[in-house]
């Protein structure tokens, strides 16, 4: 399909133009806010979709004017080959950006061909620079692995990388400091995320939501005065400060304590090829199944336009009946 399409336009008139594409469910740390502690049920491999379905996905989506992609998982670095994926997607008209969320566990050894590849935007997540807290948050030790991936991203000559840090109340409100002035030394972007409902082990409560507002607060009164930073794209989640004294700037994301469903322009497909039309959505459409069955490309187009047509004006999650996805953060893809 090479025909410019007519938008993916929802009933509210939101425009999708980013695409989150999810390449894995495994991973390899188990951080107890996304994955189980034991007994994780990973898809079977023949239900993850291959790379030639991811590329024939992304290339439909495109045609309906998809210009960014996001890479997620799972950890999408413990799929083989994945520069391929992304050599192959930056070979798609109208795909303007691409970008990768990743632990950065195995980042040291990938991030050179990533580049390579043609991979513009690396946000990588470090909650914590502490050892042990690195292993009660992920069960799992290896934060000399991430630092090594962080560097070694800006060694390669990323230079669009941010960190992603996870807020949680009554357990990361001593990473705060530490992890912006380690962001602010090594000029690199550092955006708070709120605690959200999608916990595969149902810990979450909002008392356990450190706001953006809070964590601002504790910044301020140790490094200096915030002003809100312009903002160039107005349908990114993040609200961006910058230091008065111009060393940085630190943003927050707030989908608990402020909702930006209003400007979302996200789709999702799972790794398994289930197209979502929001990460709290309880319904969820079968593309893989369309692809396997020698679907045509505009069957796929009514597929995820119907997916779209479907999406809710907000999550909800500050409402009484808020239900939790039946799927937890690592199988829809964050
Ligand atoms: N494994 C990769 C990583 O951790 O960067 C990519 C997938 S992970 C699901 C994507 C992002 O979702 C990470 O930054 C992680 O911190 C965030 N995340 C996971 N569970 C979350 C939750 N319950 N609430 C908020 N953010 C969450
Ligand atoms: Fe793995 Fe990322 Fe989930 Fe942590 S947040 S368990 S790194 S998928």
């Amino acid at each position: 399909m090479s025909k410019q399409r007519p938008p993916l336009t929802d009933s509210l008139g939101r425009i999708h133009s980013n695409l989150r594409m999810s390449v894995t469910d495994r991973c390899n740390i188990r951080c107890f806010y996304c994955m189980p502690e034991e007994n994780v049920e990973f898809k079977p491999r023949h239900e993850i979709l291959t790379f030639e379905e991811l590329g024939r996905f992304a290339r439909i989506t495109a045609s309906m004017g998809v210009n960014k992609i996001r890479i997620t998982g799972g950890e999408p670095l413990v799929r083989n080959n994945l520069a391929t994926l992304i050599a192959e997607l930056n070979s798609i008209g109208g795909i303007e950006d691409i970008a990768l969320t990743t632990n950065a566990m195995l980042l040291a050894n990938q991030a050179d061909a990533l580049r390579q590849a043609g991979l513009n935007r690396l946000n990588i997540s470090l909650d914590t620079l502490n050892d042990d807290t690195f292993f009660r948050l992920s069960r799992r030790r290896g934060i000399d692995q991430v630092l090594a991936g962080i560097e070694a991203a800006q060694q390669v000559g990323f230079d669009m990388i941010r960190l992603n840090a996870i807020a949680i109340r009554g357990m990361t409100e001593s990473e705060i400091l530490p992890l912006a002035r380690f962001a602010l030394e090594r000029q690199l972007e550092l955006r708070f995320i709120e605690f959200m409902p999608l916990d595969a082990d149902d810990n979450w409560g909002n008392e356990a939501v450190l706001t953006g507002s809070d964590i601002r607060k504790t910044i301020e009164a140790e490094l200096g005065k915030l002003e809100p930073a312009t903002r160039p794209d107005p349908s990114q989640p993040a609200v961006d400060y910058q230091f008065t004294e111009g060393k940085g700037r630190i943003g927050f994301i707030n989908p608990v304590s402020k909702p930006f469903c209003e400007t979302c322009n996200r789709l999702r497909i799972t790794a398994e090829g289930k197209v979502r039309n929001c990460l709290f959505s309880h319904q969820e459409w079968d593309a893989r199944q369309l692809m396997r069955d020698d679907a045509s490309d505009s069957e796929i187009e009514q597929l995820i336009r119907e997916c779209v047509l479907d999406k809710k004006a907000a999550h909800g999650i500050d409402t009484p009946d808020f239900q939790k996805p039946e799927r937890a953060m690592y199988q829809i893809g964050g």
